[in-house]
């Protein structure tokens, strides 16, 4: 019933770094935007390593990579990538805000441990509750997050 995100394999990942590519090239034609390389080079390094990170993470990712970009152009691309429908925003509690790869679109909740570590779960019960709601009184549920605040018990040896 309840399902933990299961990571992409390789093959499917390749496949996708390049459809979101492509996905980032009709975007920025439609919108009139300028294809620089930073744009694609941040959408890629996104994808490439999924998952949750915020944008401290991100410039290191780059750095790493020695990519330098700046943080003005980091935020200004990220608003971009987010309009695209690339990347997914979250506000978790006493954080930074945090994003992750938003294609293709996966529903799912969040778990946030005390450590900052980021879990995923998906358990259709949430969609019947939200059918449940719409039907109750009378709305159209347009989006939801639910965050669930956590931390590990200690293992029992
Ligand atoms: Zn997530």
């Amino acid at each position: 019933m309840l399902s933990r995100k299961v990571h992409q394999n390789e093959a499917r990942m390749d496949e996708l770094r390049s459809e979101v590519c492509k996905r980032l090239e009709d975007f920025l034609e439609k919108g009139g935007h300028r294809r620089t390389p930073e744009r694609f080079a941040v959408l890629d390094m996104i994808y490439a390593h999924g998952g949750h990170f915020d944008i401290d993470r991100l410039m290191a990712w780059l750095a790493e990579s020695g990519r330098k970009v700046s943080r003005a152009t980091l935020y200004n691309t990220i608003e971009l990538l987010m309009e695209a429908g690339l990347v997914r925003k979250h506000q978790f509690e006493e954080g930074n805000s945090q994003f992750e790869p938003g294609y293709p679109a996966r529903q799912h909740d969040h778990i946030i441990l005390d450590n900052g570590e980021v879990l995923e779960f998906c358990d259709p019960r949430i969609h019947q509750i939200k059918r449940t709601l719409e039907e109750h009184f009378g709305i159209e549920v347009l989006h939801h997050a639910l965050h669930i605040y956590a931390r590990r018990k200690p293992s029992k040896k």
